[in-house]
C-alpha cells in the first residue's frame, strides 16, 4: 500500500506476485483498485467479467454469502487473480453502511482459502491510492505491509501518514499486522539525492527497532526495483515482465526480490513447524534477525 498514486504498486503487486508464482508456490493477486490496473496488466478484460459469469472483489466485499471462487482466475501456473472492475468505486460508499465493513475482503479470503481452489501459500493485495475503506479492508485481512516508494524526498512525507494508518489499524482491527518494509521502485542508484533518502529510511527503521511500533522490524528490501522502461511497457500487452522481457533489469530484479521473499517466509514456518513451535513474537524477532542479514548483505 500506498496512497500516493504512480508510485509502483501494481507494477510491483503484479510482477512480485508472477516472481512468486515461478518458484513453484500457489500464489493469489487481489486487485483492490477500482481503476483494475493489475487485472488489465494480467491480460484479463474487466469489462468481460459479467459476460463470461465470472465476479469481481465487488461482489465479494458486498455479498458476504457470494461464493469467491466465482471470482477467482487462473491466469498463470499456480498465479490466480482475483479481478477488480469500475463499480469497485461505488463500494467505497456502499460499503460505508454495512455491518463488518472492515473485515468483509478477510471472511471472503478465509472462505475462498478452505475450498479445493484455495490454498494459496502468498496472497498479494494491489491496494489504491488512497487510505478509504477498500485498502481498510486489505489492512485487516493482511499480516505484513509492503510499502512500494520511489526514494525522493517528497515521497516521504507521505509515509508517516501511511505508518500512522497501521498502527491504528493494528490497535482496533488486526493486532497481527505489521509493516513489513519498503520497496523501492523506479531506482535510480546514481544519484546522492536517492542515497540520502535510503539512508535516511534505513536510519528510521533501525531507530524503531526496540520500540513497540508495527514497523519494528521493518527494513528497504533488496534489491531496489531499477527504472526500466520494460516494466512500464509489459501492461498494454496484458503481460508480467516475465512474460514479455524477463531478461530485462526488471524482471531479474522482481525474480531476486520475490526469491528473497519466498525464502525468508520459509525460513521463518520451518521455524514455527520445529518440535518446540516458535511463538508469534519469537517468529517477528527472528523476521528482524533476517532483515538485519540482508541489509549488511
Ligand atoms: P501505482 O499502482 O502505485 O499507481 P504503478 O505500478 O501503476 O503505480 O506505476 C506507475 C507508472 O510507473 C506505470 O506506468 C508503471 O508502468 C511505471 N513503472 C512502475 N515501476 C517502474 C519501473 N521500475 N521502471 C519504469 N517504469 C515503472
Ligand atoms: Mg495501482
Amino acid at each position: 500500500m500506498n496512497q500516493k498514486g504512480g508510485v509502483g504498486k501494481t507494477t510491483t503487486s503484479v510482477n512480485l506476485a508472477a516472481a512468486i508464482a515461478g518458484t513453484g508456490r500457489r500464489t493469489l493477486l487481489v486487485d483492490l483498485d477500482p481503476q483494475a490496473h493489475a487485472t488489465l496488466h494480467l491480460g484479463v478484460e474487466p469489462g468481460e467479467l459479467r459476460e463470461r459469469d465470472r465476479g469481481s472483489v465487488y461482489d465479494l466485499l458486498l455479498d458476504p454469502a457470494y461464493d469467491p471462487t466465482q471470482a477467482l482466475i487462473e491466469v498463470r501456473d499456480n498465479l490466480s487473480l482475483i479481478p477488480s472492475e469500475t463499480d469497485l468505486a461505488a463500494a467505497e460508499s456502499e460499503l460505508g453502511t454495512l455491518p463488518q465493513r472492515h473485515e468483509r475482503l478477510r471472511s471472503a479470503l478465509r472462505r475462498l482459502e478452505s475450498t479445493p481452489a484455495g490454498g494459496h501459500e502468498f496472497v498479494l493485495l494491489d491496494c489504491p491510492p488512497s487510505l478509504g475503506l477498500l485498502t481498510l479492508n486489505a489492512l485487516v485481512a493482511a499480516r505484513e505491509v509492503i510499502i512500494p516508494m520511489q526514494a525522493h524526498f517528497l515521497a516521504l512525507q507521505g509515509v508517516g501518514k501511511l505508518l500512522e494508518t497501521v498502527q491504528l489499524v493494528r490497535r482496533q482491527l488486526n493486532p497481527s499486522l505489521s509493516v513489513a518494509g519498503i520497496v523501492l521502485c523506479m531506482h535510480d542508484q546514481q544519484t546522492t539525492h536517492t542515497r540520502e533518502v535510503v539512508d535516511d529510511l534505513e536510519g528510521f527503521f533501525s531507530s524503531s527497532r526496540e520500540q513497540d511500533v508495527p514497523w519494528r522490524f521493518a527494513r528497504v528490501y533488496r534489491p531496489a526495483i531499477r527504472r526500466n522502461i520494460k516494466l512500464a511497457e509489459c501492461p498494454s500487452f496484458g503481460q508480467t515482465i516475465f512474460d514479455y522481457a524477463p531478461w530485462a533489469p526488471g524482471g531479474l530484479d522482481y525474480k531476486k526480490l520475490g526469491e528473497a521473499i519466498v525464502r525468508e517466509w520459509d525460513t521463518m514456518i520451518d521455524a514455527r513447524d520445529e518440535a518446540s513451535p516458535l511463538s508469534e513474537a519469537e517468529i517477528t524477532v527472528l523476521r528482524g534477525s533476517l532483515g538485519a542479514t540482508e541489509r549488511t548483505a
